[in-house]
């Protein structure tokens, strides 16, 4: 059943983060269109979900805010009704935000609309065995601030408690829906609702630990114009949309066939790529870049382009690999030679380039592999949104671009897939199956 305006819209604090909600989404049946930061497209998007997906879970907070409130106004302006704001499932932030600025900004941004003077936060995912109780976050089996994320680079996580966490980011009140209330069921956890409204508490952690407490929060959500969490807690909410007869019953995703030739492109160095670049190479056609020849001022992008085009248009067509892809020690020597930001910034140009020229040759499929290295060659090929489709891998759905002429894509982070990932998702992107 087609509709008119999204029902959910969806900011997310990174680019993974919000493919691993739109994955979710999907699962749960919701049509999900994901953009690359706040897209310029006036026309309505037809889906049931749209996420906007961010790059701002560590930047300055008075930034974060501007950016969440520029894709709240796109969101609001495709006409979405409810939102959701997406952060780490491990609360990934620091004692200056950006969760709590952004949850508090958002809130007073909706206050036209009714239900926008509470929300809850909950990044429990047990599934991946994040749970909250009691308002601490566990991670498997230790508290949040002994998992490692107390060492993180940029985010340390050294207090397990997240009420304290968020009080300290936000001049909101906030307060607990215990998880005895949440294994009541949908009508007790909004009694509590109406409780801490009562108390003056504007943000509320939400207790989890199984799916069942996500279904709970889901459907008790409801009424809420906002919602924050992790993507374990959009679980809930395609059922929590079907039970009120707002979303039809789940539908595969179709997506229309894309065809002209197909292109794997990989610059991560990550073990996953590697195995599956060894796989790959073990059968298929490859060329390798080296930033140390580019730096030589060798015709690396020609070349590259001429291989991959000598292979698609000759007699039996076929798809190739063009990597960057190498050993630690030989990434290091590249780093030694040309600086860290250099040698990536040398192999990312290069592989977006290969991508734009292929795609002037007529390649509409490309496989990605490296989180930084989709976001350049996404970029390089003017893509602002993305139709999710189905999983490839875990964490990986295929996708198709919105637009005139679409591109289907499948973009991993490098860690990401099994070592046969290339030609499972070449195979995906060539049937686009449902
Ligand atoms: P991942 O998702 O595995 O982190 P990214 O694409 O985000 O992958 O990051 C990998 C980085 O490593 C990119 O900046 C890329 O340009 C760089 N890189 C890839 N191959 C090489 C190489 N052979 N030498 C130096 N840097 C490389």
């Amino acid at each position: 059943m087609p509709r008119a305006a999204p029902l959910l819209g969806c900011i997310a604090d990174d680019f993974t983060g919000a493919t691993d909600l739109a994955n979710m989404l999907v699962r749960g049946g919701m049509r999900t269109v994901q953009t690359i930061g706040v897209p310029r497209i006036p026309d309505a998007i037809d889906a049931d979900a749209l996420i906007v997906a961010l790059k701002s879970r560590t930047i300055d907070a008075a930034e974060a805010v501007a950016q969440a409130l520029a894709a709240l106004a796109w969101l609001r302006a495709q006409g979405c009704r409810q939102f959701f704001f997406k952060y780490c499932s491990t609360f990934d932030s620091t004692g200056a935000g950006n969760i709590g600025p952004v949850t508090e900004a958002l809130l007073d941004a909706l206050k036209d609309l009714p239900g926008s003077d509470f929300t809850i936060a909950c990044p429990a995912f047990p599934e991946n065995g994040r749970t909250l109780y009691c308002g601490h976050l566990f991670v498997g089996d230790v508290l949040l601030n002994e998992s490692g994320m107390q060492n993180h680079p940029l985010t340390p996580m050294t207090d397990p408690n997240l009420m304290r966490v968020l009080q300290k980011q936000t001049h909101s009140k906030i307060g607990l829906v215990r998880h005895d209330m949440v294994a009541k069921g949908p009508a007790a956890v909004r009694a509590a609702f109406d409780t801490l409204r009562a108390e003056h508490v504007r943000i509320a952690i939400a207790d989890a630990v199984s799916n069942a407490d996500l279904y709970t929060l889901g459907e008790a959500c409801s009424e809420l114009a906002l919602i924050t969490g992790g993507s374990g807690v959009a679980l809930g909410l395609p059922a929590s949309f079907r039970s009120t007869g707002r979303l039809a019953q789940a539908e595969p995703v179709r997506i229309e066939p894309i065809d002209g030739p197909a292109v794997v492109l990989a610059g991560s160095a990550s073990r996953a790529t590697s195995a599956q670049v060894a796989a790959w190479r073990a059968s298929r056609p490859s060329f390798r870049i080296d930033p140390l020849a580019i730096a030589r001022g060798e015709a690396v992008v020609e070349q590259a382009v001429s291989f991959a085009h000598g292979h698609f248009s000759g007699a039996r067509p076929q798809p190739v690999l063009i990597y960057a892809t190498t050993t630690p020690e030989a990434v290091k020597a590249a780093q030694r030679e040309l600086g860290v930001a250099r040698a990536g910034q040398l192999v990312e140009e290069a592989l977006a380039d290969v991508a734009r020229e292929l795609h002037a040759l007529g390649v509409r499929k490309f496989v990605v592999a490296g989180g930084e290295t989709s976001g350049a060659v996404v970029q390089a090929l003017g893509v602002q949104a993305l139709r999710i489709g189905a999983q490839i891998d875990p964490g990986v759905p295929a996708t198709v671009s919105t637009g005139e002429r679409p591109l289907a894509l499948a973009l991993k982070s490098g860690n990401f897939g099994a070592a046969d990932f290339f030609s499972k998702a070449l195979g995906y992107l060539d049937e686009m199956r449902p």
